[in-house]
């Protein structure tokens, strides 16, 4: 029945044979209806802002790339649209990764495994080759039978070709993953001609095999056994969570449509059948199931099929599943029972501890984010001092202190500063390669977004008597006269 289960013990034995349960190949069967649609709709969604978004164009101007979204690792920036990330700015990558996990936490606690069921990219590629296998090899029966018979002309056929449709979408795949950190018309044009880099292509087959392995054989393996986040989603949930849940006070106890005394469920078994990891969802709330909803679907099918109303599987709490089996356990199956059952249910409470904390945490997150983009500085200085040595002793009996200056730019034209030192009255302030304004200051030319080094020297004459260490601080003035910069240092001597 495609079911993963622990083997049992053979007549005679006392205990499990192996602590191991062994896989047996899951073949999940088609099914239609709302759930299913949904998924085919954030299928195509995803699927299709993963394969296009590289090849959206975005004009920065000269001397930067004019894709929207790009990782340009030769400059270290990050751009997103209008957003570019700099190297000392991933503090915003940080908050977007916290973002999206107090996130996923609140959704999860409002709607269950809804990630894992619909937006996964585990569970969305393998979607989309599992829909490959049906058009190719048929459905779920299809495809058992198939895989039972001897080896053939139409059964190598039939194989050949999946396997070449999913190498394909691997492929493709793996090259998206590429154009997310290199200009997408230029790398595909490289791969395709071979000329790429070795880096290119080990990333391309990388990203390549590990599609077509996840998705196309690992499939619920990676979900039950491989993925983390089964194993501590449970902290999210409670009892006022939707989860996917088998009414077992309208369905129990199960048997033949006509069979007198029996509830709802027919045990046709389209549940199981329809399920990506082949778990009986009748058997209670268990880690295997990623809330895909579409035993929902399959067996509002069937109660379709039989005249009686659907939602036997339904999205539902498990407060209201405790408080319709309670007001259920009065009566028989049928009409009163189910319309008692169904009379216990509430809406569903959204305003609770664990939501309230989610939200503040998320609204926290996304003032920090907003207040940091809006008071980032388009202009940075840093300034880096000469350790060996500290201080050089000149013919003259003066002292001079090195240091390094970076000034980014992060704007897209040419800056101009004049360069002061704020500290004690006569050190002297020389910039190697710089001009002079009118007033005799040092004029620091940085180069549009980007970041310009100068090598600048501080001497205190041999008159001027300084302590051992004196604070001293580097501005960067605009045109007119304003403070664009400035960034603290010290200046080192001998002691006096
Ligand atoms: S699909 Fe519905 S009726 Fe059929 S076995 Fe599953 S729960 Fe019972
Ligand atoms: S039990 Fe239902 S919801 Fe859970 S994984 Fe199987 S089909 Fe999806």
């Amino acid at each position: 029945m495609g079911v993963i289960q622990a083997e049992k013990p053979k007549a005679g034995e006392t205990g499990p044979s192996s602590l191991y349960a062994a896989h047996r190949k899951v073949y999940p069967k088609d099914v239609k209806g709302s759930v299913r649609r949904t998924k085919w709709a954030v299928l195509i969604l995803l699927l299709g802002l993963y394969y296009v978004v590289p090849w959206i164009r975005w004009d920065r101007g000269p001397g930067a790339p004019d894709q929207a979204v790009i990782v340009d690792m030769a400059h270290a920036r990050l751009y997103f649209g209008p957003f570019e990330i700099w190297p000392q700015e991933v503090y915003f990558l940080t908050g977007a990764l916290i973002l999206g996990a107090v996130g996923l936490f609140a959704v999860t606690s409002l709607y269950g495994r809804i990630w894992c069921g619909f937006t996964c990219p585990q569970t969305v590629w393998t979607d989309l080759f599992l829909w490959i296998e049906r058009k190719i090899e048929g459905d779920r029966n299809a495809r058992m039978r198939l895989d039972q018979a001897p080896m053939s002309a139409t059964k190598a056929g039939r194989k050949a070709a999946k396997h070449a449709a999913w190498l394909l979408i691997a492929m493709a795949t793996g090259g998206a993953w590429i154009m997310y950190f290199a200009d997408a018309p230029a790398v595909t044009r490289q791969i395709l001609t071979g000329q790429a880099s070795l880096e290119v292509y080990f990333f391309f087959g990388l990203f390549t095999a590990t599609t077509y392995l996840l998705a196309g054989f690992a499939r619920e393996q990676v979900c039950t056994y491989m993925c983390p986040w089964p194993r501590f989603q449970g902290a999210m949930l409670d009892e006022n969570s939707m989860v996917v849940t088998y009414r077992g006070w309208r369905g129990e106890p199960r048997g033949k449509a006509k069979a007198e005394g029996c509830g709802d469920c027919v045990d046709c078994a389209a549940c199981v059948h329809v399920c990506p990891t082949g778990i009986d969802i009748r058997d209670g709330q268990q880690l295997e199931c990623i809330g895909c909803g579409l035993c929902v679907d399959a067996c509002d099918d069937v109660m379709a099929k039989l005249g009686r109303e659907k939602g036997l599987i339904a999205f539902e709490t498990l407060k209201n599943l405790a408080a319709s089996e309670a007001a259920a356990a009065r009566f028989q199956p049928g009409p009163a029972r189910l319309s008692a059952g169904m009379a216990a249910r509430r809406p569903q409470r959204i305003l609770r501890p664990r939501t309230y904390v989610y939200a503040v945490a998320l609204a926290a997150v996304v003032t920090v984010m907003l207040g940091a983009w809006l008071m980032r500085d388009t202009l940075t200085l840093s300034v880096l001092r000469d350790r060996a040595p500290i201080y050089v002793t000149l013919s003259d009996g003066g002292i001079r202190n090195g240091y390094t200056l970076k000034v980014a730019n992060k704007l897209r034209e040419e800056g101009r500063f004049a360069l002061t030192l704020a500290g004690p009255a006569g050190l002297q302030l020389t910039v190697q390669d710089a001009e002079a304004d009118a007033q005799g200051r040092p004029v620091l030319a940085t180069r549009p977004d980007g970041i310009t080094q100068w090598r600048v020297l501080v001497t205190a004459p041999p008159a001027l008597r300084l302590p051992e260490s004196v604070p001293v601080t580097f501005r960067l003035l605009d045109d007119r006269g304003r403070t664009a910069a400035s960034h603290g240092s010290v200046f080192l001597g001998p002691r006096p």
